[in-house]
């Protein structure tokens, strides 16, 4: 197990455009599951690649255990890294792929099966150890990616998408597998992601990039409760967060906390005229969206997430509200968030 550390990490492609990563410093807690959440394009990759040693940074120093592996090699660096598109070898049994590695280390060849199986039954393959690949469904080549990568016993772990060529159904038992699997071994462990359902389901920190730099580092509760800035706000959470654009300052809240006035228990709520212009049935909640209507907000948009909602009909104006304490500011100009202010609301 061991702590990574990055200071003042920038990457610069080429010079005079815009940096990929941008001055970002960071610290993982022993044994820690860190996620990079990100959109396309925000650096995770780049980012995860400058601490694996694939990667020159232009600026700044990586540390893993607090010895900076500027230059250090990857395989110096002790770390297991896992892509998106990992690649097993097809010719080659689940054994063998597993064991590539060590072979590839010279590894003495008696220590192979021992560790090869240690792996293996970390991940529940040992009964696949005579198949080749493509006998194998893309759950199980996940997992011999994945027990290929934890063969070395790294001190830590980087994955890079690892779940996205998955279905929707195998991802989410991929991913409850990938936490059982780091409680086990407890390696501090870096996940990049771009779906942030599965950053809030598997981090216990997340780090929210956007152009490179680093917007917020948070428990998934802090980051979803108490975004640093309009990016984090919409990013996390599906629908949105609303954001209604004010005087000097932009006012945000969850569509699960803009309901039906009667429902909010809070003495100090704000009321909202709500006109429902469209209704989403889900299954398990709906989702209304539609605009507010007179005082100070007239005309804008906003959505309403509900456990129940039947009731609604489109065209029809709702009395809505939402808990004073659950809105949120942000500044106009600089997207950050701002201390909560009294505003006049009709
Ligand atoms: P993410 O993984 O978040 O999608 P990347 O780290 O892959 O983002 O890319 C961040 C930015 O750096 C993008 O603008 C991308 O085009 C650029 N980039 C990534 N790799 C290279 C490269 N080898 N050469 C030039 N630009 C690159
Ligand atoms: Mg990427």
């Amino acid at each position: 197990m061991a702590v990574v550390q990055t200071k003042n990490v920038t990457k610069v492609f080429k010079q005079g455009e815009l940096g990929a990563v941008n001055n970002v410093n960071l610290e993982t807690r022993e044994g820690e599951f860190l996620v990079f959440l990100g959109p396309s394009g925000s650096g995770k990759t780049t980012l995860l690649r400058m601490i694996a040693g694939l990667e020159t940074p232009t600026a700044g120093e990586i540390l893993i255990g607090g010895r900076v592996v500027n230059d250090l090699s990857p395989r110096e660096r002790r770390i297991a890294m896992v892509f998106q598109s990992y690649a097993l070898y097809p010719h080659l049994s689940v054994y063998k792929n597993i064991a590539f590695p060590l072979k590839a280390q010279k590894v003495k060849k008696e220590l192979h099966k021992g560790k090869v199986e240690w792996a293996a039954s970390l991940l529940g393959i040992n009964h696949l150890l005579q198949r080749k690949p493509r006998e194998l469904s893309g759950g199980e080549r996940q997992r011999v990616a994945l027990a290929r990568a934890i063969v070395r016993e790294p001190s830590v772990f980087l994955l890079d998408e690892p779940l996205s060529n998955l279905d929707a159904k195998l991802r989410a038992s991929a991913r409850e597998e990938l936490e059982r699997f780091h409680r086990r071994i407890g390696t501090t462990t870096i996940y990049v992601t771009h779906d942030q359902i599965e950053a809030m389901a598997m981090g216990d920190r997340i780090v929210v990039l956007h152009k490179g730099y680093v917007r917020q580092v948070g428990t998934p509760t802090v980051v979803y409760d108490d975004p640093a800035d309009t990016f984090v706000a919409t990013f996390l959470g599906s629908p949105p967060m609303n954001l209604i654009e004010d005087t000097d300052v932009i006012v945000g809240f969850r569509p699960e906390h803009f309901r039906p006035g009667e429902a909010i228990a809070d003495s100090t709520k704000v009321p909202l005229k709500f006109r429902v212009e469209n209704v989403e049935y889900l299954g398990s909640e709906w989702i209304l969206s539609g605009v507010l209507t007179g005082g100070r907000f007239d005309g804008k948009k906003a959505v309403s997430r509900l456990l129940f909602g039947h009731e609604f009909e489109i065209g029809k104006t709702y009395d809505f509200a939402v808990a004073e304490r659950r809105l949120k500011f942000f500044d106009r100009t600089s997207e950050k968030k701002v201390e909560a202010r009294a505003l006049a609301w009709q």
